[in-house]
């Protein structure tokens, strides 16, 4: 039988794989530390669970809209306005299965075959694959640990050809956790009207931010909302990656694009979802300050547990809940004969004689590096960075 060469050329996601290969030494009885994917520790807050009984019991068990509901679409205008003072009517707004579904119709929305889209490395993993399921070609800028992993204007240009499309900016950064500085973004702006851009935002970690201002991309001008289509969703704001919420806010020909597109491949998302999401994003929003503070405490610790282990270095993220650990001072040492290569070799040896579950940077297009995720309790970080230093002290 053969299969189609696009499917095969798909690889699987490296950070899902990473946490299932955890979970999976943890059904058999080891004690494995997880820094693997990146899914908030909390469980999703009361007040939002009730409204998905509620939505239950009232028999909201329905098909709706492709793009959803239009009390979803309202809420995160409305969340738009109140937070960055964006003005999007509920029509622009497309309610999908989580912010990656989201992210793939934008890229099936703007994307024609062999058009280029411009990617910061390092890069979140699915990036580069969803560019390839529109057939399109990412084109990789390389960002500097020193220039706070954010690209030079320079080095944007130099990667523009008349193949290129789409410029993508994640802000706050995952795998890096940097936060874009307002000059970074509009220089990206500048160079996507220069050229006749599309730019896709996506901000899935914009409540994530523990130092510095954090700029939208939209706001930065009219010309920029324009030609953005900005991606967001439930899964890290609302500790709800199970449910699978995630929604694009752009102008109304690109979300009228975006939904018929959505109404083929799979009509409306989870309708209870939906309505769940409405509560968290009109609700208290106590909880996520909660879980904010939280998570800047635990980033302040594993930089500096990381940062006091000879031969590793972590540069302190601003935002989102990664670390990206440097692990090239210690590239070419070895543990019983096998050498560490690069960041896979060194999180399979990590994994195999400390059972500490980390995220090797290759994926990201950084081989350098290592990402851990710090959305794990304190304790957690504790014992895992104990172990990562007798790991390190191991290497000879
Ligand atoms: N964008 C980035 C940068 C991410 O790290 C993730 C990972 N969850 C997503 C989008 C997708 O999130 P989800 O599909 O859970 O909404
Ligand atoms: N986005 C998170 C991560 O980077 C969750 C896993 C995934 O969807 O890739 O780890």
């Amino acid at each position: 039988m053969r299969y189609s060469e696009k499917a095969l050329r798909i690889a699987p996601s490296a950070t899902l794989e990473i946490s299932a290969k955890a979970a999976q030494l943890r059904s058999e009885g080891f004690d494995v530390v997880g820094f693997g994917a990146g899914e908030p520790d909390y469980d999703t807050p009361e007040y939002i669970k009730e409204a998905a009984h509620d939505a239950i019991s009232s028999g909201k068990t329905k098909y709706t809209a492709a793009a959803g509901i239009k009390e979803l679409r309202e809420a995160v205008a409305a969340r738009l306005k109140r937070r960055y003072g964006l003005e999007y009517d509920f029509k622009d707004i497309v309610i999908s299965n989580g912010a990656k579904h989201s992210l793939f119709n934008a890229f099936q929305a703007t994307v024609n075959r062999g058009d280029e889209v411009i990617i910061a490395t390092p890069y979140w993993v699915t990036y580069p694959e969803l560019v390839r399921m529109a057939d399109g070609v990412p084109v990789f800028v390389e960002c500097a640990e020193s220039n706070n992993f954010e690209p030079r204007i320079e080095d944007l240009k130099a990667a523009i050809t008349d193949k290129t499309k789409v410029i993508l900016v994640t802000n706050p950064s995952n795998p890096c956790g940097c936060v874009y500085s307002r000059k970074s973004l509009e220089d990206i702006a500048a160079v996507a009207k220069e050229y006749d851009l599309h730019v896709i935002a996506d901000e899935i970690y914009d409540e994530l931010v523990y130092d510095g201002d954090f700029v939208s991309f939209p706001t930065l001008s009219e010309d920029a909302k324009e030609r953005t289509i900005l991606v967001n969703g439930m899964s890290k704001t609302y500790a709800m990656t199970g449910w699978r919420i995630g929604y694009t806010a752009s102008n109304g020909k690109a979300a009228s694009v975006m939904s018929s597109y959505q109404s083929h491949a799979s009509s409306n998302p989870n309708s209870i979802a939906q309505y769940a999401s409405v509560a968290a994003l009109n609700g208290p929003q106590d909880d996520l300050a909660e879980m904010v503070a939280e998570y800047k405490l635990r980033r302040d610790l594993i930089v500096d547990l990381i940062n006091s282990i000879d031969g590793l270095s972590c540069r302190k993220p601003q935002g989102a809940f990664y670390a990206l650990v440097n692990i090239s001072a210690v590239k070419g040492k070895s543990i019983d004969g096998e050498t560490v290569e690069g960041s896979m070799s060194f999180c399979d040896l990590l994994l195999r004689h400390k059972y500490v579950a980390a995220v090797p940077g290759l994926p990201f297009g950084a081989d350098d590096y290592i990402r851990l995720s710090y959305a794990t309790s304190r304790d957690v970080i504790e014992e895992g960075c104990r172990r990562i230093a007798e790991f390190i002290d191991m290497l000879k």
